[in-house]
């Protein structure tokens, strides 16, 4: 049952199939029985975003929704005992307004991809997709997603950053904001931003395969959009609601055609069983449909968490992912080194024939690194 009042009455039935805690990684677990309502039935808007104009323009887009008020989105999204893995299957909408900070510094466990001043924002809080290793079940007690509306602060919080310095933003950590595009419309925002501001690069991570909203973005060359890719086993098995390999692929090229410098993500790589054969297979893949040669480079890294992050996740969901018994080094679980060591040479070994080094960036623990060396 879901445990807030956003819960429409058809999210009680759709009940995620879960893997037995004790069963090594697989591919083939969690991939069915999956069914979700409509998102968004639900809308909370906080007092203070009431009448801004990003929040009347979001509502515009939701006549049917029923829209509740709040004095804060914290009474909704950091109510205690929710159940996020359930409430994903219809979530409810919080339109609210950010306060400072509105630009963090990255974390140690995201690749900065060599860039001094590497910063991300977190104006979504949550995603519309349902990936059952996202690092989002251990960081948040709900499983709806808020939206700051006052995206124009975080604008002018850059611009005082780059008075001093250039930056480098990741604008879509802790959600997939192209994903939501045809409902926020805070990528075109972005862009808009950017587009004059030198000295600013900007990262678009998606897993949408959209084709209609990416040609309506602008291509500029310092946004750059990051696909994360991976096996079809493993996006069946885990990465729920998302497109599917092909589709991604379809849209790297277009994306590729229309002028964007494209990342191509495979992160996080995950010990499944056969793990050479099912990710040589979507190397294979990859390098016979994308021509490599065009991409701007590729962050390779094995799925890694912080221990607090873990415990969370553990507690609302039942996973392989989740359940897996990974080693804790340097303050994060991770693989064994040996098991880590053999994911990331696979990806050094094919990514190499066709890409620069200096255009490959692993995610790699020490001793990831001795194995892998
Ligand atoms: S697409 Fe990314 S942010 Fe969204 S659920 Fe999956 S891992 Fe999390």
């Amino acid at each position: 049952m879901c445990s807030t009042p956003s819960a429409s009455p058809v999210c009680a039935d759709q009940v995620a199939a879960t893997a037995a805690c004790s069963n090594p990684v697989t591919a083939s677990e969690n991939a069915a029985a999956v069914r979700y309502a409509p998102a968004f039935s639900t809308v909370y808007v906080e007092e203070a975003a009431a009448g801004l104009p990003r929040t009347k323009e979001i509502l515009s887009k939701l006549p049917k929704a029923t829209v509740i008020p709040c004095k804060s989105y914290r009474e909704i999204f950091n109510r205690p005992h929710q159940e996020p893995t359930r409430q994903k299957h219809a979530p409810a909408l919080i339109l609210a307004v950010g306060q400072p900070p509105f630009l963090y510094d990255g974390a140690p466990v995201c690749q900065d991809f060599g860039n001094r001043h590497f910063y991300y924002t977190s104006g979504v809080m949550n995603c519309i997709f349902d990936c059952e290793y996202c690092y989002l079940q251990g960081m948040y007690n709900s499983g709806h997603i808020v939206v700051f509306v006052n995206l124009e602060d975080t604008f002018a919080a850059l611009d005082e950053i780059l008075k001093e310095h250039e930056a480098y933003v990741c604008i879509s950590y802790d959600t997939d904001l192209l994903a939501l595009e045809p409902l926020l419309g805070m990528v075109k925002a972005w862009m808009d931003f950017a587009k004059d501001r030198a000295g600013l690069t900007l990262e678009l991570r998606t897993k949408s395969a959209s084709e209609s909203v990416l040609r309506k973005l602008p291509a500029l060359p310092n946004v750059i959009l990051a696909l994360t890719l991976s096996p079809e086993p493993v996006i069946a098995a885990y990465e729920h609601r998302t497109p599917p390999l092909t589709a991604r692929l379809h849209m790297a090229n277009t994306a590729l055609s229309l002028g964007w410098p494209v990342r191509l993500c495979f992160d996080p790589m995950l010990a499944v069983h056969n793990a050479a054969d099912v990710y040589n297979a979507m190397f294979d893949t990859v390098i016979r449909t994308v021509p490599m040669a065009q991409i701007r480079d590729a962050s390779i890294g094995v799925f890694r968490i912080s221990g607090e992050y873990l415990r969370r996740m553990r507690r609302c969901r039942t996973s392989a992912v989740t359940c897996y018994p990974y080693e804790l080094r340097d303050g994060v679980y991770a693989y064994p080194p040996d098991i880590a060591g053999r994911l990331l040479s696979l990806a050094r070994e094919r990514l190499a024939a066709v890409l620069p080094e200096d255009r490959l960036f692993f995610w790699e623990t020490e001793s990831s690194q001795e194995v892998t060396q």
